[in-house]
């Protein structure tokens, strides 16, 4: 039973690890107040994980039963004991802290429920673990997955970087050219002392620098008919960092063929837009890109950055909006960009966006159709 002391302050009795096995064992609730990275380290067996502050802000939430056992555990005892005192002050008549907490269970040689991560697993993705929409299991899907970023350029610099950050296992960077310092006002992957070095050999430095844990398979080739499929082998998520017309249709053919959501990005002086194409994996429901641009504007119409000029920022912005629907669409969470396409005005500070249906007459991804096979996709985008 808990008392109030002179101090105002609910006294709470201890356990001894072992007493609060017998008692879990009899029924009790064993909770674990300690923060998602900390219980994802190992915890004592039989215990529901829940933080201190989530707890104590909605005790009913997660304990209806105000008069069941509830006993508390955190790594030495001390925000069990706070955890337990707000639990009373809240109407839980039968409570009870563990002395010594988890650092003490463990001590003893009572049973844990261990998991395979390392501590450097658990306080590098800290934040993502304590975000119930990632947590643990997030977090190793990002682990597992590998994710195909072509081009190590202005789009790809962010996305890479923050894909990388995020814990993503295996980033297939494909990229067949050098750095130039022209590059350098926006491509932040790569830096002067690396110019005239291959994009994906500067971009694998400045990776391995930033998370040692993520593994980089470097391809400095340009992507054709011959090799995408090769490419886009064993790959979750494709982002298409390459911003030019024939690697553009020739990723979204091969991902229509090949099921793979392409997160689609592309930038222009001071616009920049980009979409989701997912429709190989939902035929009929999500369009492809050629459903929105069945063919390519005339060359003279759509200059690249070197002919048309880019403010450095735009493709930071674009690429890192690029990341985030991975990052969404690896983990299952929110809503993707998949049928809306997402334009940005970066001199007039605004966002717009436009519903896309999948054609039902598209080349490529219409419900039923064949695959046509692969184009000739530079004689497509220059010669009509
Ligand atoms: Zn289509």
């Amino acid at each position: 039973m808990s008392r109030s002391t002179d101090s105002g302050a609910l006294e709470i009795p201890d356990l001894s690890p072992a007493q609060a096995l017998d008692r879990l064992r009899a029924g009790a609730h064993l909770v674990d107040v300690r923060e998602a990275h900390e219980r994802a380290l190992g915890m004592a067996e039989g215990a529901i994980g829940i933080d201190r502050n989530t707890l104590v802000a909605d005790p009913y939430g997660h304990l209806p039963d105000a008069g069941a056992e509830v006993l508390l555990i955190c790594q030495g005892g001390t925000r069990s004991r706070l955890a337990a005192q707000a639990l009373a002050a809240q109407g839980y008549r039968s409570l009870a802290s563990v002395l010594g907490g988890t650092t003490a269970w463990e001590a003893a040689g009572l049973p844990m429920v261990r998991t395979d991560i390392d501590d450097d697993f658990a306080e590098r993705y800290s934040r993502h673990l304590r975000l119930p929409e990632v947590g643990l299991d997030g977090q190793r899907r990002l682990q597992q997955a590998r994710v195909l970023l072509v081009g190590a350029g202005g789009l790809g610099s962010p996305a890479a970087f923050y894909l990388a950050a995020a814990g993503v296992g295996t980033l297939r960077l494909v990229d067949d050219d050098v750095v130039d310092r022209s590059n350098l006002q926006r491509q932040i992957l790569h830096a002067d002392a690396r110019i005239g070095m291959s994009k994906v050999a500067s971009a694998a430095i400045a990776l391995e620098a930033l998370n040692p844990r993520t593994r980089l398979e470097a391809i400095h080739e340009r992507i054709t008919s011959g090799n995408v499929e090769r490419m886009l082998d064993a790959v979750d998520v494709v982002i298409d960092g390459a911003d030019n017309f024939p690697i553009r249709y020739l990723l979204n053919d091969a991902c229509v063929k090949l099921g793979k959501p392409l997160v689609y990005g592309a930038v222009h002086r001071f616009e920049g837009q980009l979409s989701v194409f997912d429709a190989g994996r939902h035929r009929g429901h999500a369009p492809c890109y050629r459903c929105l641009f069945p063919e390519p504007p005339p060359p003279e119409a759509a200059p690249n950055c070197s002919e048309a000029g880019v403010l450095g920022v735009l493709p930071g912005v674009v690429g890192l909006l690029q990341a985030t629907e991975a990052i969404k669409l690896i983990l299952g969470i929110g809503e993707p960009l998949a049928g809306r396409l997402l334009q940005f005005d970066a001199l007039a500070m605004r966002f717009r966006e436009t519903r896309l249906a999948p054609d039902p007459d598209c080349a490529v991804c219409a419900a039923g159709r064949p695959f046509p096979g692969y184009m000739d996709y530079q004689q497509f985008c220059a010669g009509r």
